[in-house]
């Protein structure tokens, strides 16, 4: 690809990169080594309370505090009488809603349901709605899958859903968490919707492999031989990415059981794929090897 002036490059770059549409909102988990060791081998303890035997940790994503104008325009559902409000959008994905004001004032019973912004029946609109809320530290970045190419696909050892990312120095919040991530890290496409299915067993493996859990399906046990199921709220919920029993509920202690759920998928970095190449110091968009966490070595056991 040519430039028609190689300075212009670098901004272009940016821009198409943090483009609505084009791109998807990522949140980045620093890795971190485990300080634990198996003392028969030179590889992390399969007992450790702390990593599970993985060998890694990851960060939390820390909560930024966002404020926006929102617009949000004259309701359908309000006109047809329904009891949700009128409805606009906020720009940052896996809000918890803070405060709302209004042109009447602070709002109360206005909810965040996904991006968007819902307000109580009776609201004005159209108006303009001043929206204070936290959300996962985020940026963006461009996916592309890795089996759509041909390039990668000769390559060899590709797995379903791997993913190259490329990743902008900078975005609307500044800089891009993702754009240092180093092998091993975790990136969290808050766009997408995954589907899982996951081996679990009661009380041993519980925890779950993509923790940003938009929707829990069921969980299923072989019981006596007859296929049971367990349903989210009833008898289980999931706290701190790990399935939790209500009491007297689900399978016995040590029943293996699979749990199905949909997530925002959980990658981690296979290979820095670096920069395609660099201009006069200036810091060009990243790229990654990403491939589902399900595959993470050290996973399954
Ligand atoms: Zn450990």
């Amino acid at each position: 690809m040519r430039f028609p002036h190689h300075r212009i490059a670098p901004a272009w770059f940016d821009a198409l990169l943090n483009a609505e549409g084009l791109t998807y909102r990522i949140a980045h988990r620093r890795a971190h080594l485990c300080p634990c060791q198996d003392p028969r081998s030179s590889g992390p303890d399969p007992h450790c309370p702390r990593c599970g035997g993985v060998g890694y940790t990851w960060e939390d994503v820390p909560y930024v505090r966002y404020e926006e104008e929102v617009q949000v325009p004259a309701s359908r559902e309000e006109a047809e009488g329904r009891m949700s409000g009128p409805t606009g959008r906020v720009s940052r994905a896996w809000g918890r809603l803070l405060e709302v004001v209004g042109p009447l004032g602070p709002v109360t019973g206005a909810r965040l349901e996904e991006d968007y912004l819902v307000l109580p029946p009776g609201s004005p609109a159209p108006a303009t709605y001043r929206v204070i809320y936290e959300a996962p530290l985020q940026g963006r970045g461009h996916a592309q899958s890795v089996r759509m190419s041909r390039k990668w696909a000769e390559r060899g050892e590709v797995q379903v859903g791997d993913l190259v990312l490329t990743v902008p120095r900078r975005g609307p919040d500044g800089d891009n968490p993702a754009w240092d991530a180093l092998p091993h890290d975790q990136i969290v496409l808050l766009d997408h919707a995954h589907r899982v299915e996951q081996r679990m067993v009661r009380g041993v493996k519980e925890v779950l492999t993509h923790p940003w859990v938009r929707e829990l399906l069921r969980a299923r046990a072989l019981v006596g031989g007859q296929e049971v199921l367990y349903l989210p709220g009833e008898d289980f919920q999931v706290a701190d990415g790990r399935v939790v029993w209500e009491a007297g509920r689900g399978p016995a202690p040590r029943t293996p059981y699979v749990l199905e759920y949909v997530a925002a998928p959980t990658y981690y970095v296979l290979e820095d794929l670096g920069q395609r190449r660099h201009i006069e110091g200036y810091d060009l968009p990243r790229r990654f090897y990403l491939r589902l966490f399900d595959a993470y070595p050290g996973r399954g056991r």
